[in-house]
């Protein structure tokens, strides 16, 4: 481990050294000299990197919402801070449930010999996000189930179908994160918790939709399963996972995304044989 932080601190001095030569061949006139180091990523590579990126993830820490089932992120500090041998250094070590925060939910999660968490195709993990609206519905009811007709009306409204997409269900529900009973609909952990959990999903007939009429990479919710709270039979994780469909779970921030045009990248933890994992997801805005 240590090893390779050496080798990644070198690969980093090398870039700044790299860095350095350009503004060496052209001097920034003025004192900005941040601005020109970045002004030489002209490749397209460089302007999309330098597009406007938004994060959609959770933080994880001893307040993040998991499972009532499961215990929460467990994180375990080390001895940080400056050594004896005069540099800083801080490492800590962290356990986790596969199922809590932003997480993936793999195929494996609820079908047999489906992919799991490694076995995922990337181009499933990137690409274009659309954003189904349905924040007025799950308003009047807290354990709405996005349909069939949802899919259809943002297809006629956008005049194109859910194809090689990233579906992303924005219920409205990350704005309640941190306030456990308002996200879940109670604070009870454990096995008693599960028939008192409260919060929208989808259904599994739209999920059935959408794996037999059209064609999406992935769906994604910002509530904290794809089925709505009430569920006990979790159809529409059957019926996903069965088609190997990814699953991203407690989604933050799907409010400040265009409903199509963005780009999303939702890069999982690299678990052999995984049903899931802890998440990272983030977003490019289309320019304007
Ligand atoms: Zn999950």
């Amino acid at each position: 481990m240590i090893h390779r932080s050496f080798v990644a601190a070198a690969g980093v001095s090398g870039l700044a050294a790299l860095a350095l030569a350009q503004v060496t061949v052209a001097p920034p006139r003025s004192t900005e000299g941040a601005r020109a180091v970045a002004a030489p990523a002209s490749s397209e590579a460089g302007r999309f990197a330098a597009g406007t990126w938004l994060d959609l993830t959770h933080a994880f820490d001893a307040s993040t919402i998991y499972w009532p089932t499961e215990k929460g992120f467990q994180f375990e500090p080390g001895t940080n801070g400056p050594n004896p041998k005069g540099y800083y250094y801080a490492a800590n070590r962290f356990a986790t449930a596969e199922h809590g925060g932003t997480h993936l939910d793999a195929p494996r999660h609820f079908a047999e010999g489906m992919h799991t968490a490694d076995q995922i195709e990337p181009s499933r993990l990137v690409g274009e996000a659309v954003v189904i609206d349905v924040r007025r519905a799950c308003d009047a009811n807290p354990v709405y189930e996005v349909s069939p007709d949802d899919f259809v009306a943002w297809e006629e409204a956008h005049g194109r179908q859910l194809v090689d997409v990233i579906v992303l269900l924005r219920t409205g529900w990350s704005r309640r994160w941190g306030d456990r009973t308002a996200y879940l609909g109670t604070d009870v952990k454990g096995a008693e918790a599960v028939p008192l959990l409260r919060f929208p999903g989808l259904s599994p007939d739209a999920a059935k939709w959408l794996v037999e009429h059209r064609r999406v990479k992935a769906v994604g919710i910002d509530t904290a399963s794809i089925d709505h709270g009430p569920s006990t039979l979790f159809g529409s994780h059957v019926n996903l996972c069965k088609a190997n469909v990814p699953i991203f779970e407690n989604l933050d921030g799907l409010e400040q995304l265009p409903e199509e045009g963005s780009f999303v990248a939702a890069l999982p933890m690299k678990i052999a044989g995984g049903s899931g994992g802890p998440l990272r997801v983030l977003a490019r805005l289309p320019e304007d």
